[in-house]
């Protein structure tokens, strides 16, 4: 097993765009989770995502205050070695929404981000037309793949277009030749090859300058701020909590501290150092040096779990993971095996549903053939508290399923938006320039 270091999605990204886009940059990657994910050969499989995510030992273990709707927030401490690998980019709106902020923020509108999306791809779809290569990027680190349809999985496809559903072929992206392609894999290791090597005072007349200096199990505490600078809260440095002890490093002259910690942490280490809700810091006693809605404006996806079953017999020779998934809305993935049958020779199958009319829309594609035949999948089921199955939702009316999905629903996995790009006026936290 390689000793692989790892950091998160857009630092990866960071780290190997800076270094090759600055001469002489040295930049130190300070990252809270060990170097070692890949060795769990559940986490490079992408087909085992379900379970990977499910390994707590790479979680932060965070859940929300109880809420009106049954939720928690799970962001995983390596969400960029663990995420589902499809790669859907939102809408073209979304971003042009930002970029209608003003002036400064054209460069987030749809077609420069696109442009920036395609220098990370490296997609692998072979003879793709003019259509796709719009959308695609095919020179870069970021190996991308589409996904293969085949037996269960083509016969609701079949379905689906049967029904009208409209057949989307680029739904985007899966994994790389069956193993996750991973930006630590791509994006990471590629930075960490560029060294450089600068005369100096060495005996040999050459300084080595490791560009890219990456310290795992090294937690940050706080952003260290220039005190002679008061008034402009000009970072210098962070500082740090490694081996059992406190350190701190400080940066070059033009240099920048970058947080990119995820959507809960990054607001955390913000926070921690003082920018933030006033009354949240005064009520931890901590010196307010920038009142922002830092951690606010948290967005999630909803999810919704309903379980559909089969003849075991009739899927066990295809299923090894997350291969079917009826996409409504872009809001859901997959069908997950229970831990016990994912290696069991004959497992069931399970569709996640989300939303009350997915749920509807679902149960019409499970009652055609070859579903309902071949595979003789029986229509989605409800599940008691001890995973029983309890109705297959004949009897249930409007009221039932809206009550259902309350019960069931969570958020899943995609937290965002807690350091918001917006002007001041408009509940941003940073600006055009992040
Ligand atoms: C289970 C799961 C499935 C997902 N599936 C998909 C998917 O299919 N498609 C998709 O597009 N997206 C998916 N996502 C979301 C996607 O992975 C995230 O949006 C993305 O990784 C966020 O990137 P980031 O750089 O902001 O944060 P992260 O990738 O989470 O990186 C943050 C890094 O900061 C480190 N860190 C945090 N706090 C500290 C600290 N105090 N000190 C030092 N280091 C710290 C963390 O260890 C982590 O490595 C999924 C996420 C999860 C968890």
């Amino acid at each position: 097993m390689t000793n692989m270091q790892r950091a998160g999605t857009a630092g990866c990204v960071l780290a190997r765009e800076l270094i090759h886009g600055i001469p002489n940059i040295n930049i130190l990657v300070l990252e809270a989770s060990g170097p070692n994910a890949h060795s769990n050969g559940l986490i490079s499989l992408p087909c085992t995502w379900f379970q990977a995510f499910q390994l707590y030992d790479h979680d932060w273990g965070y859940v929300t205050q109880e809420q009106k709707m049954k939720s928690h927030v799970n962001p995983i401490k390596e969400a960029a070695v663990k995420n589902g690998v499809p790669y859907p980019r939102g809408k073209a709106k979304q971003y042009n929404d930002w970029a209608a902020q003003g002036p400064e923020y054209k460069i987030w509108d749809w077609d420069h981000c696109l442009e920036a999306f395609k220098a990370l791809e490296n997609n692998l779809r072979e003879n793709p037309d003019e259509e796709f290569k719009q959308f695609h990027g095919f020179n870069s680190l970021h190996h991308v793949q589409d996904f293969e349809v085949y037996d269960i999985l083509s016969g609701l496809v079949d379905v689906a277009k049967n029904l009208g559903i409209p057949y989307n072929d680029d739904f985007n992206v899966y994994e790389w030749r069956r193993k996750r392609c991973s930006l630590a894999d791509c994006y990471l290791r590629d930075a960490l090859k560029k060294v450089e090597f600068h005369p100096g005072a060495e005996p040999n007349g050459f300084r080595k300058v490791v560009a890219v200096d990456i310290r795992s199990y090294t937690h940050v505490l706080e952003i260290i701020w220039d005190e002679e600078n008061k008034k402009e809260n000009i970072a210098i440095g962070v500082r740090y909590f490694c081996n059992g002890t406190v350190h701190e490093a400080f940066i070059a002259p033009k240099g920048e501290v970058i947080i990119c910690s995820g959507a809960i942490n990054s607001p955390q280490i913000l926070m921690l150092s003082g920018v933030g809700p006033k009354e949240n810091l005064e009520a931890n006693n901590i010196k307010v040096r920038k009142q922002l809605p830092v951690g606010r404006n948290l967005l999630d996806h909803p999810n919704c779990l309903f379980a559909a079953k089969s003849t075991p017999e009739k899927i066990h020779h295809w299923s090894s993971g997350s291969e079917v998934g009826i996409i409504h809305k872009a809001n859901v993935e997959g069908k997950i095996p229970c831990k016990k049958d994912f290696f069991d020779e004959n497992p069931d199958i399970q569709i996640i549903g989300i939303i009350i009319s997915l749920l509807k829309l679902s149960r019409e594609i499970i009652k055609q053939p070859p579903l309902s035949t071949v595979y003789n999948i029986k229509e989605i089921g409800i599940n008691d508290e001890f995973g029983q199955w309890i109705t297959n939702g004949d009897d249930l009316s409007d009221e039932d399923w809206e009550k259902l999905v309350f019960e069931k629903s969570n958020t899943m996995f995609h937290p965002s938006g807690t350091a918001k790009m917006a002007p001041e006026s408009k509940g941003g936290v940073v600006n055009h320039r992040l």
